[in-house]
């Protein structure tokens, strides 16, 4: 390709709403423009970059024993109704009406409109098991899109479905899938860490999470430094200690706690400085709605309570952080004064809290706290894992490593779903016996442009993007310092060269200074130049720069195909 005739507008300086680095570099180097929030449209040089991605995630697909198909974008509401997903997944899914005003969506997913295939279409057990995937846009009303390509509204997923006849088959499905993923991300040349992962909105039992490792990745992953064990910071369990402890309802009050006045004090660390205590001795009472009423959340002072496992140990379907007016109904106090004497609702308590003693809670009245309180001052209704874990934990699987603290970004996710679909919408097969048997389902979906994004979130420095030679829009990039016509014609030839070796290559044909042409050819990230001057034309050398490293190395103009054919390789 000729950088002449593509369309490649550099910018100076990236717009002052790029708050990441890969979304300033995209805008900069001229890989992507916006639309409208979260919708990007892809210039030829990110386009070349989403091919490749794709190409690595199609051929481990269909070498894992995936076969590609492509399902509507467009879906009628009744189907996401079968699952319950209309209503249940909120905002984020994009609602459209067409002209006879029935209703359909945009898809986030498509386990829905698969399952409806599946089902329709598979009779027997020896028609399974079958995995399918697309790769195809994607539309999610986010609430904030930002970072560019990494959290957009519309953007290019790979997701497959898969369907076993039995549990066991599935889980080997899965595996495979999980050994497929890390093929993928490696031949991507990316850094990156499977980990255990909470479900979200798509269900079901076991997940991972690929996460490139990055400093300014959003989610906090935790690792142990001795074993494998590594998980999401919402999912990562705390070792079972001697502090679980079931206390029950009907604990005996023993009353000799002290009200004291904490004016204004409402956060953890106010209180504790108000009342000159440490954090780690207040017990935090969050109080939270779920589908079976308000309940209470306790953690200590110092952590910090993680909803999911809330909900696990609850065993409810849906919870979320209360607002101002339930607070006030179950408290009778304002937020911040929440505490667990006395409360109606049922009580959830950190297992550490069990070894708790003299502690100081909200005293449900505004302004007010108890100091010197303990357990058998409330009621508990179950005790269990709900606090974040953190870095410096001792490790729950191994009980020898400590967990330590990195930052990820959820590249790609996997689910073994198990029949949450495939029973809301009836998709069985006759087992061997004869018998209707329901499908048992997993899915597994990689962000193709955010997998972009990460990349370049790992790989850049001042100077602009430093690609991963194996997702690169070209592999190298042919640059004449000047337009005499000896070195003009020399490129020319090199260009040539390089293409009928089944290099990919990009000729910087600009009439520019060779100053411009380097700054450009480090800000859209080439992983090599071959540079040609006049110089060493007339020795007939060429010379070879790693965008990488910096690093040049003369080498006869004969040699310059084996030679970037070595290097690539290496
Ligand atoms: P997140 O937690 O980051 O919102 P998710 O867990 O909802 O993502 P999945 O449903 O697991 O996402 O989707 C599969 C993959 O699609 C993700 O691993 C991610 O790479 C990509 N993806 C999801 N949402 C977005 C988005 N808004 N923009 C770009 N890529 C996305
Ligand atoms: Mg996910």
């Amino acid at each position: 390709m000729r950088y002449s005739r593509m369309l490649i507008p550099t910018l100076r300086e990236a717009p002052k709403d790029a708050e990441v680095v890969s979304h300033q570099l995209m805008l900069r180097a001229g890989y992507i423009r916006k639309l409208a929030a979260g919708v990007y449209t892809y210039l030829p040089l990110c386009f070349r970059v989403l091919k490749k991605i794709e190409r690595i995630v199609r051929e481990e697909m269909t070498a894992a024993g995936a076969q590609e198909l492509l399902l509507p974008i467009v879906m009628p509401a009744e189907l996401w109704k079968e699952t319950g997903r209309w209503d249940y997944y909120g905002k984020e899914l994009l609602r459209i009406k067409d002209r006879h005003e029935r209703d359909f969506c945009f898809g986030p997913t498509h386990e829905e409109a698969i399952t409806d295939l599946v089902r329709s279409e598979l009779r027997s057990w020896r028609d399974l098991p079958k995995n399918l995937f697309q790769i195809q846009t994607k539309f999610r009303d986010e609430i904030r899109p930002r970072f560019g390509l990494m959290r957009g509204r519309e953007f290019i997923m790979k997701d497959a479905y898969s369907f076993d006849v039995d549990e066991a088959s599935a889980r080997k499905t899965y595996a495979r899938m999980v050994e497929a993923y890390e093929k993928i991300f490696s031949r991507c040349g990316l850094k990156f860490r499977a980990v255990e992962a909470g479900t979200g909105t798509i269900g079901g039992s076991l997940s991972h999470e690929f996460q490139v490792l990055a400093d300014s990745g959003e989610d906090a992953i935790l690792a142990c430094n001795a074993c494998k064990y590594a998980a999401n910071v919402e999912k990562a369990e705390v070792k079972k200690g001697p502090g679980t402890r079931d206390q029950g309802p009907g604990t005996q009050n023993k009353k000799e706690y002290h009200k004291v006045k904490t004016p204004g004090k409402k956060a953890a660390e106010e209180v504790a400085a108000f009342l000159k205590v440490k954090t780690d001795q207040l017990l935090k009472t969050l109080i939270f709605e779920t589908d079976q009423g308000p309940v209470a959340g306790l953690v200590r002072g110092d952590r910090s309570l993680k909803e999911a496992k809330l909900r696990d140990l609850i065993g409810c379907e849906w919870i979320r952080l209360a607002e101002e007016e339930t607070v006030r109904k179950v408290t009778k106090a304002p937020s911040g004064f929440a505490g667990p004497v006395g409360l109606n609702i049922p009580v959830y308590v950190d297992q550490e809290v069990a070894l708790m003693k003299d502690f100081v809670v909200g005293a449900n009245e505004g302004d007010h706290h108890l100091t010197g309180a303990n357990l058998g001052d409330f009621n508990i209704t179950k005790a269990g894992d709900i606090r974040a874990a953190v870095g410096g934990d001792l490790c729950p699987r191994c009980e020898k490593g400590k967990l330590e603290e990195h930052r990820g970004i959820e590249v790609g996710q996997v689910f073994y779903l198990g029949t949450k679909y495939s029973g809301a919408m009836k998709a069985q097969v006759l087992d061997k016996e004869g018998k209707q048997t329901t499908i048992v389902m997993g899915c597994y979906g990689i962000g193709i442009g955010r997998t972009a994004a990460a990349a370049i979130e790992q790989n850049h420095d001042e100077k602009g993007i430093i690609w991963p030679l194996p997702i690169a829009p070209f592999q190298v990039e042919v640059i004449p310092l000047n337009q005499d016509q000896a070195v003009l014609e020399a490129a020319e030839k090199l260009y040539a060269d390089l293409g009928e070796a089944g290099i990919e290559a990009l000729l910087d044909d600009r009439d520019e200074r060779a100053g411009v042409k380097f700054s450009d050819f480090e800000l859209i990230g080439i992983p090599y130049a071959l540079v040609i001057g006049a110089r060493g034309l007339k020795n007939k050398e060429v010379e070879l720069k790693e965008r990488k490293t910096g690093k040049t190395n003369n080498i006869p103009l004969k040699e310059a195909i084996p030679a970037i054919q070595k290097t690539m390789s290496s």
